[in-house]
């Protein structure tokens, strides 16, 4: 109850108050702004730093200079095909994605998305494939979509959207709730479980189009692959050309 009144009340108070970072408290020299200067060049600056085109971890400039894989994914690659990211969690960016996330700050999509989008669009121009055909968000079950009253994967994917003038498919829906059973659960049996946790809506036709999953962490890597297996396993005629991922930033697994 308290978080809707909080957004109701705020743009009425907002109008006496100087606009404040939401995450330094730092002033900020216009309404409308929601991050300071100072957490914006943070954000840029992971946004520049070379990564491996598969996890997202950040390499050193002199293996990022094959442009491809880490090692441990040069071993074993999983889908998607390709994973672009802004950078690592930690320091403002796990702020941002957490306060998204159980704080319903959803002006914070739009204030890091320019950042996001930027990072998205060089890297992408240096590797000069694949295009972006369409985002498609990747689903909560719906138990969790109404206890949550959003996805925030869907409001990333909106505001990367708008920057980037790409369509937002809704092609997947979440089919098991995975989350609190998966925890107690081994890495293996987690990605066994992801592999039947995602299916494709009726009526999905993404024939020949490079399509891009949105979301917010990419940890193990088993949820973003078990929606890629989803989108590959449509008919021919429906199947997306290629099936790749964005991500806001990318996160080591847990030792399992
Ligand atoms: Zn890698």
């Amino acid at each position: 109850m308290l978080m809707p009144m909080r957004r109701l009340l705020e743009p009425a108070v907002n109008i006496f108050l100087p606009p404040l970072c939401a995450l330094t408290g730092e002033r900020l020299p216009h309404r409308g702004m929601s991050l300071s200067e100072t957490v914006i060049r943070e954000l840029v600056e992971q946004g520049e730093r070379p990564y491996c085109y598969h996890c997202g971890r950040t390499m050193l400039e002199a293996s990022a200079n094959l442009r491809h894989a880490c090692n441990a994914c040069n071993r074993r690659k999983a889908p998607p095909r390709m994973l672009l990211r802004l950078g690592e969690f930690g320091g403002s960016l796990s702020q941002i994605i957490l306060r998204i996330k159980f704080g319903g700050r959803f002006e914070l999509a739009a204030a890091v998305a320019p950042v996001w989008h930027q990072a998205i669009t060089h890297n992408l121009d240096l590797l000069g494939r694949p295009p972006v055909d369409a985002l498609i968000p990747v689903p909560l079950h719906w138990r969790r979509r109404v206890q949550r009253g959003f996805n925030q994967a869907e409001e990333l994917a909106l505001a990367l959207a708008r920057l980037g003038h790409w369509p937002v498919i809704h092609a997947l829906t979440r089919r098991r709730s995975t989350s609190e059973q998966a925890r107690a659960l081994g890495a293996l049996q987690r990605r066994m479980n992801m592999r039947q946790a995602f299916t494709t809506r009726p009526r999905i036709n993404l024939r020949g189009q490079h399509v891009w999953l949105i979301d917010d962490v990419r940890t193990s890597g088993a949820t973003l692959a078990g929606a890629a297996r989803a989108l590959q396993q449509l008919p021919l005629r429906q199947r997306p050309a290629s099936v790749n991922a964005i991500v806001l930033c990318v996160t080591q697994p847990r030792a399992d």
